[in-house]
């Protein structure tokens, strides 16, 4: 087995580094949406990597995609609300919308949201417990040629920059109590977006999003009335699986902090990099991220060849996020007072870090599956 990058993932890497060292290293970051980051990384490509010419993409493939993100985050890896964002809107809707919408969506939005010109939103979480769908309280109501929509979203990545949301809800109809997705355009009377302001991961676009009475054309169901579960699960394991590329990119820049700093900060008249407990701390850093990189691209590699990788995606997503925790932690104590000033950014991995280890479900939830798919039975 062959574990190194393919040339054209070497290609989207080191292009990605190089764009993101020079574009996306300097400039205060709009917290609420990062709209100068988003323009950028438009023009740049990538929201359309995985979509075909033709809808205004690329055309290459999964491993290419996760490549280009850990390049992105590797340059610039204070960006990481920025790569969320980008992420969320291509596994939550750019895809979603290329796989089950009708000629009519994919020619009214696929192009403008594969080239980034538009920002997608999708919205499943709930103020009630986001690791429970089945609880879901959106309703869609039939009304004529109409879907009537009701509710409250929570944590809607890209909300508050979005030019489109694709927001599940459960169907008021006679097959009711089953989900739906749904294309809403900001401005349609009821809908309003709050933006939520977070600890980390700035200018992702975090926002509540509530729906009051806000009706839709019939046109505007995305795939078939009732396959939002299906359409749901589809896009949550790609995105489980895939997501993690900028985490890997942040990863990797974080070790090299670490050795540089240890090699530089003399304290007893040594660098501390000569305490075996900092060197030691060092190694652990090296080897989550070498792990870390393995699951990664093994399940990206599943997910490029269009396999089922249920169990591989939820290891995966739990070994990274939280690895970039402990990580995140451990250079924070290697740089001592100095990891704990706003001034020198090294705490602000660490308010990154707790958000990844939330979204595309919770550790917890990732240990459920994976103890689901092994067959341990609650
Ligand atoms: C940065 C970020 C971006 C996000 N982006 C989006 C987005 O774009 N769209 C979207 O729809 N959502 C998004 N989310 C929401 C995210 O998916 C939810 O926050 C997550 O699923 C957890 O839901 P919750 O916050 O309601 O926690 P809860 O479900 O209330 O869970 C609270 C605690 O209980 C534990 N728990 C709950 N149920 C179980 C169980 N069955 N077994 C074991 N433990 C359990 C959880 O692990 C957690 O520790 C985002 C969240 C974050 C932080």
């Amino acid at each position: 087995m062959d574990f190194s990058f393919t040339e054209s993932q070497q290609k989207a890497f080191d292009e990605a580094y190089a764009f993101a060292a020079e574009s996306l290293t300097h400039g205060d970051v709009d917290p609420a949406f990062d709209r100068d980051g988003w323009r950028k990384c438009a023009d740049f490509g990538a929201m359309g990597v995985t979509i075909p010419a033709e809808f205004g993409g690329r055309g290459d493939s999964l491993s290419e995609f996760v490549a280009m993100f850990e390049g992105l985050a590797y340059g610039a890896p204070r960006r990481l609300g920025l790569y969320i964002a980008i992420n969320a809107h291509v596994f939550g809707s750019v895809e979603t919308l290329f796989k089950a919408g009708t000629d009519e969506q994919k020619k009214r939005y696929l192009k403008k949201l594969a080239t980034g010109e538009w920002v997608a939103a999708h919205s499943v979480t709930e103020p009630d417990g986001g690791s429970d769908i089945g609880n879901m309280k959106t309703i869609a109501r039939k009304d004529g040629d109409r879907w009537i929509i009701n509710g409250r979203k929570k944590y809607t990545t890209c909300g508050a920059g979005a030019d489109l949301h694709v927001v599940y809800a459960k169907m008021d109809d006679p097959d009711r109590y089953r989900l739906s997705c749904l294309l809403v355009e900001p401005g349609t009377p009821g809908m309003h977006v709050r933006p939520l302001p977070a600890s980390g991961l700035d200018g992702s676009g975090l926002s509540e999003v509530t729906y009051e009475n806000v009706s839709v054309p019939e046109a505007n169901i995305l795939g078939k009335p009732g396959s939002g579960a299906m359409l749901f699960q589809g896009s949550i394991e790609r995105e489980r699986a895939c997501i993690f590329g900028f985490v890997l990119g942040a990863m990797r820049k974080q070790v090299d902090i670490a050795v540089q700093y240890a090699n530089e900060r003399n304290v007893g008249g040594r660098p501390i990099a000569g305490y075996q407990a900092v060197a030691h701390r060092i190694a652990d850093m090296k080897m989550r991220l070498d792990a870390a990189r393995l699951l990664l691209y093994n399940v990206t590699a599943l997910k490029a060849a269009n396999k089922r990788a249920p169990t591989e995606a939820a290891v995966a997503k739990l070994f990274i996020s939280e690895s970039f925790l402990a990580n995140s932690m451990d250079l924070c104590r290697i740089h001592g007072g100095n990891g704990f000033l706003l001034e020198n950014g090294i705490e602000g991995y660490l308010r990154d870090a707790l958000g990844t280890i939330i979204f595309s479900g919770t550790s917890d939830i990732q240990r459920n599956i994976i103890a689901g798919q092994l067959g341990v039975r609650g």
